[in-house]
């Protein structure tokens, strides 16, 4: 029997708690926050990478890029801010990619 139904589900529980969870950090954050100049390298956290085609992990799938993902809080063409709560003070690149990815 395959442990990948409940791996899939563990991850969109982890996933879905992760971006209510955000909810408020986004209210807070998206109103008040200056933006910040510092772009974030790859390993940054949460196996993040600058262009998500360089991904090398279980969960990416692709497609899944920080321009469509929920914690995205929008930016230039390149670059824009996270609303999760380990990429605060960083620029994350539209084209990137970590496993906290949460499809919006
Ligand atoms: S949480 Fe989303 S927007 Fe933030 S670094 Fe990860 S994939 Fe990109």
């Amino acid at each position: 029997m395959s442990d990948q139904p409940n791996a899939n589900r563990r991850k969109f529980l982890r996933q879905a708690s992760a971006a209510v969870a955000a909810i408020p950090v986004v209210s807070m954050v998206g109103i008040s926050s200056a933006k910040a100049d510092t772009k974030a390298e790859d390993g940054h956290a949460h196996n993040y990478v600058n262009n998500a085609a360089d991904a090398d992990h279980a969960d990416y799938s692709e497609g899944e890029k920080c321009k469509n993902c929920a914690f995205w809080g929008g930016g230039d063409a390149e670059w824009g801010q996270c609303f999760h709560a380990d990429f605060q003070g960083v620029q994350v690149n539209a084209e990137g990619w970590c496993d906290e990815y949460v499809g919006a």
